[in-house]
């Protein structure tokens, strides 16, 4: 097991970011992850980084914040954490967050606490945020088990059992198997994701539809300087690192105001500490008309007034049925993970690396290429076994992207 645990922070810190040295490493956690935290502090100091610093969180302190704090405070975020946020990205500190949360933390807490929280972030820390959609700031998110997330997942054994059984399959979706070469298989898998995306691009479809037996019947219009892109990103300095661990998806932009039809969830969504079931967007000329939720209907339409643009889509991301973490058929409760097994969607903002030259782009400017700007971004399910995409190109050939929930091309 020490063995699974060092090569997975050396993983997260050596490909997930690459920390280079003399780079300050900041690492977000929660307090129940601090034995894994400090491995991968300590792997980021074997590579000669400047200082780890911790932004430690706690959920359970979370939601007693959002039951029981002034009201005032959800519209505010104070100077110290603007500072913590800000000013390391703009130092070119490498973020690595740990994601591991009850994925009903905020059970019975106000959404709108939560949304106006949310808003209040995304206007304060709005240079962190850029830097960190534009690919500027290395950033990676790696997850570990915790009690309460791990019960939610092996709900039929005990909670021990659960954590490890919950450590297991994160290992295996991870590549990390103790032998101390997950880096090597990293490299490959990160190649093949790139033979996928070359194909893509050269395809330059103007629109995808997509239809399955849920009743989804979707098209999607691509904005015309689209790009794929999966796995890795480069920033400006030549640091190459990968925003997710696991990551399986490859993914664009939709066109803004291009997007026309149904879409129903394949797997439950867990939004703001809530679980949301069974659902299905309605969309006309890109927008979310209709809403639709058997379980968590009332967090969804949250999710989408954020602001004004929270109800456009922002991203596409292309991930076969057949997939490794698809394959375990394991509910994680946790989109890092259910977002690789799935083909999906998100609504709210885009990646800027979406379009050609985007990552220089204003907001002014991404969005007159058609990507959505907004303070939302949170993917949700939509592949299945029977999913049908058929591309259309410029040129009005019709191509099958996948058939039968894998890639056809
Ligand atoms: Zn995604
Ligand atoms: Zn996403």
């Amino acid at each position: 097991m020490q063995d699974k645990l060092n090569e997975y922070a050396k993983l997260l810190v050596e490909v997930g970011l690459a920390v280079q040295k003399g780079q300050t490493l900041v690492i977000a956690s929660p307090v129940e992850c601090a034995p894994f935290a400090r491995l991968c502090a300590s792997a980021a100091y074997a590579v000669g980084c400047r200082e780890v610093v911790m932004n430690w969180s706690d959920d359970m302190l979370a939601r007693e914040r959002y039951l029981r704090a002034d009201d005032a405070v959800f519209d505010e975020v104070p100077e110290w954490n603007k500072h913590l946020y800000n000013d390391y990205a703009a130092q070119g500190a490498a973020y690595l967050a740990i994601s591991a949360k009850d994925p009903e933390a905020f059970k019975g807490v106000d959404p709108k606490r939560i949304s106006r929280s949310q808003i209040a972030r995304y206007t304060a820390l709005d240079p962190f945020y850029s830097a960190q959609m534009a690919n500027e700031l290395p950033w990676c998110i790696g997850s570990v088990p915790i009690p309460s997330w791990a019960k939610k997942v092996f709900p039929d054994v005990r909670e021990r059992e659960a954590v490890e059984q919950l450590w297991d399959a994160i290992f295996e979706a991870v590549r990390v198997t103790g032998d101390g070469k997950a880096v090597e298989r990293w490299r490959a898998h990160l190649d093949t994701l790139d033979r996928h995306t070359k194909r893509l691009n050269e395809l330059h479809f103007r629109t995808l539809h997509y239809s399955n037996s849920l009743g989804t019947d979707l098209t999607i219009e691509l904005p015309e300087d689209h790009v794929w892109s999966a796995g890795a990103a480069t920033n400006s300095k030549g640091q190459t690192f990968v925003p997710n661990m696991p990551t399986e998806e490859i993914f664009t932009a939709p066109l803004k105001t291009g997007v026309n039809g149904v879409v129903y969830a394949a797997l439950p969504l867990v939004i703001n500490g809530n679980v949301a079931d069974r659902f299905r967007f309605v969309l006309k000329d890109g927008r979310i008309v209709e809403t639709h939720a058997e379980t968590g209907e009332e967090f969804l339409r949250e999710a989408i007034a954020v602001d004004g643009n929270a109800s456009y889509l922002g991203e596409v991301a292309l991930v076969p049925y057949d997939s490794p973490i698809s394959n375990q058929g394991i509910l994680y409760y946790n989109t890092l993970f259910d977002e690789n097994a799935r083909c999906h969607l998100a609504f709210g903002r885009a990646y800027p690396e979406c379009v050609r030259g985007g990552e220089k782009m204003s907001n002014d400017e991404l969005a007159a290429h058609g990507l959505n700007i907004s303070a939302a971004h949170d993917d949700f399910m939509i592949g299945t076994a029977d999913l049908s995409i058929v591309g259309t190109t410029y040129g009005g050939e019709q191509v099958p992207v996948f058939t039968d929930g894998n890639f056809a091309i």
